[in-house]
């Protein structure tokens, strides 16, 4: 991504929300996403208690917005993704990134929320004890690999209620997302 970033300034011996200490740097970062426009990347990092939470935040105000996506070739691999940390993420039939107080906003790309998903599904399988499971993880982890390599469609579907998320490709079908109105 080099000659994308535009500026960078960090924050240091910020307080933390977790253990209140002084120990937390806050970094703000500006890029350029093709055909998005210019988007904020924020992140902070605890040196104390490991506290770490990033988001994204497009410049321009969005509209709640819904992409899908289908995955059919080694290429879409770079198809670029901007995702907030109140997206939701579904791989039908594999996994879906749920939005939460733990989740994390990036700019990233296909090939990189398969990876994430991948080491959830590694990290799950380690922990899993029944034997049923744990194959179940392996196949998963085979049809990503296939997936990866072109070999096996799938789909994509992010979801954005704040509309800080995109998938960048002529392939994506974008639709406005109808977010439901709680009453409080
Ligand atoms: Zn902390």
């Amino acid at each position: 991504m080099a000659g994308e970033q535009l500026k960078e300034e960090d924050f240091e011996y910020q307080p933390c929300p977790l253990c209140n200490q002084k120990t937390l740097i806050l970094t703000e970062r500006e890029t350029e996403v093709p055909y998005f426009g210019k988007v904020y990347l924020f992140s902070m990092t605890c040196s104390n208690c490991k506290y770490h939470m990033a988001d994204v935040e497009a410049a321009e105000q969005k509209e709640p917005v819904k992409y899908e996506f289908e995955i059919s070739s080694e290429e879409d691999m770079k198809v670029r993704v901007v995702k907030s940390a109140q997206a939701t993420v579904k791989l039908p039939h594999i996994a879906t990134i749920t939005p939460g107080p733990a989740a994390q906003g990036y700019v990233t790309n296909i090939e990189g929320i398969l990876n994430r998903v991948k080491y959830q599904i590694e990290s799950a399988k380690e922990m899993e004890e029944d034997e049923e499971d744990k194959k179940k993880a392996k196949n998963l982890l085979k049809k990503i690999l296939r997936i990866t390599w072109g070999q096996e469609k799938q789909k994509i579907i992010i979801e954005d209620p704040s509309g800080n998320s995109a998938v960048i490709s002529d392939k994506a079908i974008k639709v406005p997302l109808k977010v439901k109105v709680i009453e409080k």
